[in-house]
């Protein structure tokens, strides 16, 4: 089984002046075969956990741990995190001109897997993903997100997703810039790999992090936890979520400004 385990987690953000403290004591363990729901108001410092789990230099981890079954994540490279099996997709993910998705996504695979897949499996595998996700195949040769619409820089997130296989899973903000179909067939994405690597393993832990409820019809959390002022203020099952819905954060800033 692998376990995510975040301990007292401090991280500032580096600016032209003074670091800035965002992340103020975030404490979560995420267990394979889990899904956690992160939900959290605009500037709570969701994304920049995100950041942070990622390596993203911007984002200065002064105190506390990320481990992945007890190895050091923070002490890891980029390359390193996802050959352990970590799985980040970002928020606003990076343009790469020049480089094709088809190339794109075979360089990560062979970075996570230690070998280059065998071509003619590999074509099918990425046919296959392509087909589940409605990709029109031409997208393959596209430069990654380069021109690509909200819509298709979030299938391209779950298309690595099915591809690459993780353990554990952050995802931020899959949801945002979605409309109704894409937000379905993306959800369908992750639901069919939580699906497919619980039949074959533990199955993959799922860190989602979003602040709109609507996504978690599709995609159903174990934990739900809200975000605010930089660390989980609360913790609950789906109904947090539903709690959540109906009255908004507006309960949980007050407590975060209290106590900040
Ligand atoms: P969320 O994802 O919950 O909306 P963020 O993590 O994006 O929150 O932002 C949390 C806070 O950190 C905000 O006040 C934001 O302005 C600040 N922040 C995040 N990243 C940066 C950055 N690269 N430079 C300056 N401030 C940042
Ligand atoms: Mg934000
Ligand atoms: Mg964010």
């Amino acid at each position: 089984m692998a376990t995510l385990e975040i301990k007292d987690l401090h991280v500032s953000v580096v600016t032209d002046d003074e670091p800035k403290e965002i992340l103020r004591g975030v404490d979560l363990t995420v267990d394979s075969g889990q899904t956690h729901a992160i939900m959290g108001p605009n500037g709570s410092g969701k994304s920049t956990l995100a950041y942070s789990l990622a390596g993203h230099p911007k984002y200065q981890v002064t105190s506390g741990s990320v481990t992945l079954d007890g190895a050091d994540v923070l002490a890891m490279t980029v390359d390193e995190r996802a050959r352990a099996g970590l799985f980040l997709a970002m928020q606003y993910p990076v343009e790469v001109p020049g480089v094709s998705t088809s190339n794109f996504l075979r360089t990560a695979a062979t970075a996570v897997r230690g070998q280059a897949p065998a071509v003619r499996t590999w074509v099918k595998e990425v046919k296959s993903a392509m087909a589940d996700l409605e990709i029109d195949p031409a997208f393959a040769e596209r430069s990654v997100n380069e021109g690509f619409s909200g819509g298709e820089k979030k299938r391209h997130e779950i298309l690595q997703l099915a591809l690459l296989k993780p353990k554990i899973a952050v995802l931020d903000e899959t949801d945002s810039g979605l409309d109704v179909d894409a937000l379905r067939i993306v959800s369908e994405g992750v639901n069919r790999y939580k699906a497919e690597s619980a039949a074959s393993g533990e199955g993959v832990g799922v860190l989602l992090i979003t602040h709109y409820t609507r996504i978690l019809r599709y995609i159903q959390p174990d934990h739900v936890h809200v975000f605010a002022g930089g660390r989980i203020v609360e913790s609950g099952g789906p109904d947090l979520a539903e709690e959540l819905e109906t009255n908004g954060y507006v309960r949980f800033t007050g407590a975060a400004v209290g106590g900040a």
